[in-house]
């Protein structure tokens, strides 16, 4: 069909004239596009990423326009100032990110060159564990960034490939597939270095910092106030965690009043970060949404059950179910069956089952929905069932991104002790979890300790702090308390009272 014959008929006129007609129609179609790809910074994405190889990034973000109508809590305002950075931070990601001009000269794989754009500095993130984990270490790296100007970049492998949309407008986050530290043989030429190695004089251009569970004594010095001169100095930084380090970050004087500043509600600041960063790729969105209309959408209250067994070799199912049950009962999150006048005026209800195993859902099935769904309205659902944790694989993850995201539709979230699952859930939903204690044969529980305790506000736990790092004094106005669940972590408490 020529061009011509789609016009409407005022454009096209007599057909003496269509020859010059529809040329003049291909011109200004033309010019159009010529137009467009001048003045729209995503119209040379299909170059760019013809020549790299790699996929363009999603012009469009379901996740981000429809899920209000999902998550039930509402978030409060962005605060005007951390808006306001968030603003300057996705100019600055546009500007020396991967998709920009100056990515070349100023990374690794060119030279470096500071007249052109020589002020970018970067921080590259990478994972290695679960899909909880690694979403509390990506939060903390960006705020990271966001703290020291630098861009957040990501290496992720291919098991992460399709989780997200893309966070920063018209650029990307992932790190380009031929970048230099990608290969170890790499790593050695561009002489990647480990904090231990360097002295305070010579700033090298890459520096990367390990800050697992098992980390040494040298990468704790990252935690330290005085060596934040000498970071800020390294062009390149790489972070190696998985770890939720904003308590740490709150305790540093150098970003202390910054971050006060961005955070004047301390409680919130997972909740805004984790909803900024992380939207369901359409592909992600359509596999949500389509179970959660299928089965949850019906229910007038909806219940997350996160079950997360770490050792279930050596962990009695009957000793968690007996955990859950003392907790749902005590707090009376669903009313016991023995309770049949209240149970016959309660709303409808579904619960959704998230872990590994099929056992618990089969259990809580049978507890709750289908013994008595004659009486009630109980229906109880599980996505998937797993088995166990699988590392490198996509659909898994997959699977694991959907459960996070049905679990954060949740009216009341019931989670697991030390699982960064469950945090993420609750952090997206806006809703304080009932923390289970789940037992576990490396911490066992005092025998007259709460089945389960409500989590004082959305923040994740920070599992493995450096060892200077305590708890702020009670009576100081300390933002810095332990966690409801692992006794050795720290997390932002506000003003509110923890254990010391
Ligand atoms: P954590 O180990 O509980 O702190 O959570 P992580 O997400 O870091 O690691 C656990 C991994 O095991 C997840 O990323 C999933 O791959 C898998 N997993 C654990 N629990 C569940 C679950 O309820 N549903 C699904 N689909 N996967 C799970």
């Amino acid at each position: 069909m020529g061009l011509g014959k789609r016009l409407p008929e005022f454009i096209t006129g007599s057909s003496a004239n269509k020859f010059t007609v529809t040329a003049a129609a291909a011109f200004i179609a033309l010019s159009l596009v010529l137009i467009a790809t001048v003045c729209s910074p995503i119209s040379y994405f299909p170059l760019k990423f013809a020549l790299s190889g790699s996929t363009p990034p999603e012009q469009t973000c379901e996740s981000r326009e429809q899920r209000s109508s999902y998550l039930k809590h509402r978030t409060p305002e962005l605060p005007p100032y951390l808006l306001s950075k968030l603003q300057a931070y996705e100019r600055r990601h546009r500007r020396c990110g991967p998709l920009s001009e100056s990515f070349n000269t100023t990374s690794p794989l060119g030279t470096h060159n500071d007249s052109a754009g020589g002020d970018c500095k970067f921080v590259v993130y990478t994972p290695s564990q679960g899909l909880g984990n690694r979403i509390l270490g990506l939060t903390s790296t960006f705020l990271f960034a966001l703290l020291t100007d630098r861009v957040l970049l990501v290496d992720f492998s291919a098991d992460m490939g399709e989780l997200f949309c893309e966070p920063f407008p018209n650029s990307t986050w992932l790190l380009p597939g031929n970048f230099p530290f990608k290969s170890e043989e790499n790593v050695k030429k561009f002489k990647m270095r480990h904090f231990r190695d360097i002295s305070q004089n010579s700033a090298p251009a890459l520096l990367q910092i390990f800050l697992q569970d098992k980390y040494n004594e040298y990468d704790k010095l990252f935690f330290k106030d005085e060596n934040q001169g000498f970071v800020e100095r390294v062009p390149w930084l790489v972070l190696i965690h998985d770890g939720y380090f904003i308590p740490c970050l709150f305790q540093m004087q150098t970003f202390r009043s910054e971050l006060e500043k961005l955070f004047p509600d301390q409680e919130t600041v997972f909740h805004h970060l984790v909803k900024y960063l992380f939207s369901p790729s359409n592909q992600a969105w359509g596999q949500i949404t389509g179970f959660y209309e299928a089965y949850l959408a019906k229910a007038e209250e909806r219940i997350g059950f996160q079950i997360r067994v770490f050792e279930p070799k050596q962990t009695p199912f009957t000793a968690v179910m007996k955990q859950i049950t003392s907790c749902t009962q005590k707090h009376r999150l669903i009313l016991p069956q023995s309770d049949e006048v209240t149970l016959r005026n309660e709303t409808s209800k579904s619960i959704l089952v998230a872990s590994l195993s099929r056992k618990y859902y089969e259990e809580i099935d049978w507890m709750y929905g289908r013994r008595r769904r004659q009486s009630t309205g109980i229906a109880v659902y599980q996505a998937s069932h797993e088995g166990k944790q699988h590392s490198g694989d996509n659909s898994h993850n997959m699977k694991a991104w959907m459960d996070i995201y049905l679990l954060s539709t949740s009216d009341v979230l019931v989670t697991s002790s030390m699982s960064t699952f469950g945090y993420v859930a609750a952090g997206i939903a806006g809703v304080k979890p009932w923390i289970v204690m789940i037992p576990d044969p490396y911490h066992p529980r005092g025998a007259d300790e709460p089945a389960c305790e409500r989590a004082i506000n959305l923040e994740p736990c920070f599992h493995f702090p450096p060892w200077f790092a305590y708890p702020d004094p009670p009576g100081t106005g300390g933002l810095v308390g332990r966690c409801e669940d692992v006794s050795w972590g720290l997390k932002l408490v506000g003003g509110h009272k923890t254990r010391r």
